[in-house]
């Protein structure tokens, strides 16, 4: 294997329902009016950050590794998605050394659990709280996004070899 570094991009949209328990970013939103739909707990950005992950280390993607019509994956904790992500970057001889992320949503407001957010995915892919961000965006009253129907996490990941 070369020693150049890898970089990654994961793209996730889920629909936004009422009633539905919002966890983003690994983060509970326990005032959120509405949460992702989802087999599993509709983590977005999780799910996103993933895939970005994957993709930098040539592992397929999330929905190859944990199929949404598999029963033992309903309802699950995206987190435990990511213990089983960051094995396989390590198996397969990469760590992550950046994430950058961005959130679309209308609803809930990000910016008061920004920092949560940035610890959590710093504590599930092994690195730095300093080399991660996120970033949350409205929709702008455009699209699913703009009137609150979906949401969307894009996340742009660097790996270097262990
Ligand atoms: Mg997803």
């Amino acid at each position: 294997m070369d020693s150049l570094p890898r970089i990654g991009l994961g793209i996730d949209v889920h629909r936004l329902a009422t009633g539905r328990p919002c966890v983003l970013g690994g983060v509970p939103f326990p005032e959120a009016k509405a949460g992702p739909v989802g087999h599993s707990d509709g983590d977005a950005l999780l799910h996103a950050a993933c895939d970005a992950v994957l993709g930098a280390a040539g592992l397929d993607d999330l929905g190859t590794l944990f199929s949404d019509r598999d029963p033992a994956h309903q309802g699950r904790a995206s987190a435990e998605f990511c213990s089983e992500v960051m094995a396989r970057v390590r198996a397969a001889g990469w760590r992550v050394v950046s994430l950058d992320a961005v959130l679309e949503t209308e609803q809930p407001k990000l910016a008061p659990v920004r920092g949560a957010m940035r610890a959590r995915l710093a504590e599930l892919f092994e690195l730095p709280v300093t080399r991660v961000n996120v970033k949350g965006k409205t929709g702008e009253k455009v699209d699913a996004i703009g009137r609150g129907e979906a949401l969307r996490a894009t996340v742009v990941a660097l790996l270097l070899p262990l």
